[in-house]
């Protein structure tokens, strides 16, 4: 299905690394004008070089009053993909405030300012939008040491339905995709024991973790006019994991 994004502004977080940056890749070679929002400057430099005409914002999401003050001259925005995330692996024992707060901070709370100042302007302009949230399927089932980046995407689900909610009558759709492990430097931190890995496969209907295209299929197919219908869902790329 070819998807064309000519005549289209995105604004994609955590865009220096992993999926993030391969969606920024996709917009861009669809012909939408991108702006890429990251946190380390190297990474958005080199995104620049392959990937000529793009912009780049560099803010810590944490930060919710630089993160204003970062896309206040942002411009117009038809299509966000909210994908900047965090996971810090620790025992239930191990939680404290400062790692709560941090992983809330930019998995779920930074989804608020950066939507907030995009769907006013959506608003404004009286144009339709999509906005695509990067959840996991670890917002439907618990994976150990895991227990508060589960949370923080559980909360970042039930947020992307309050504002299908709230944005659909203004035509604005809001959905998430759920995927299962890929294999980026956030897969990799967590999966690199063979035996763990082959645990998790064998419970699993597709057998293999998804790729980053699959990702960004789903990504752009729920940017794209071609689901103008849903608003609100949860697109689980799971490869049938949730469903027993
Ligand atoms: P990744 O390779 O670690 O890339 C994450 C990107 O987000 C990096 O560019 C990072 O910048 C940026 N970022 C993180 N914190 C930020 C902050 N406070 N402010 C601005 N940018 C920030 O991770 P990924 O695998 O592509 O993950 C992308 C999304 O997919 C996340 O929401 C993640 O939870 C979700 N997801 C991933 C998997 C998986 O297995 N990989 C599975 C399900 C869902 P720095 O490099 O500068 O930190």
């Amino acid at each position: 299905m070819e998807i064309n994004f000519k005549g289209h502004r995105a604004l994609v977080t955590g865009a220096g690394k992993g999926i993030g940056r391969e969606t920024v890749k996709a917009l861009w070679a669809s012909g939408a004008e991108v702006v890429a929002l990251s946190r380390t400057a190297e990474d958005l430099e080199t995104l620049k070089q392959e990937c000529p005409g793009v912009e780049t914002v560099c803010v810590d999401l944490a930060d919710w009053p630089a993160t204003e003050a970062a896309l206040s001259s942002v411009g117009p925005v038809d299509l966000l993909v909210n994908n900047a995330g965090v996971a810090e692996e620790q025992s239930f024992l191990q939680i404290t405030q400062n790692s709560f707060d941090r992983c809330f901070a930019i998995n779920t709370r930074a989804v608020i300012p950066v939507s907030q100042i995009v769907v006013r302007q959506m608003i404004e302009r009286g144009v339709s939008g999509s906005i695509v949230n990067v959840s996991s399927q670890a917002s439907q089932s618990a994976v150990k040491n895991l227990t508060v980046y589960g949370a923080s995407k559980a909360a970042l689900d039930m947020l992307t339905k309050g504002m299908a909610l709230e944005l659909g009558p203004q035509k604005i759709r809001v959905n998430c995709v759920n995927p299962t492990v890929v294999m980026t430097r956030m897969g990799r931190e967590h999966w690199h024991d063979p035996k763990k890995v082959a645990e998790f496969l064998s419970q699993m209907p597709l057998g293999r973790f998804a790729e980053v295209e699959d990702v960004i299929n789903s990504i752009l197919f729920l940017l794209s006019d071609k689901s103008a219908m849903i608003t609100g869902s949860c697109l689980n790329l799971d490869g049938g994991c949730l469903t027993s």
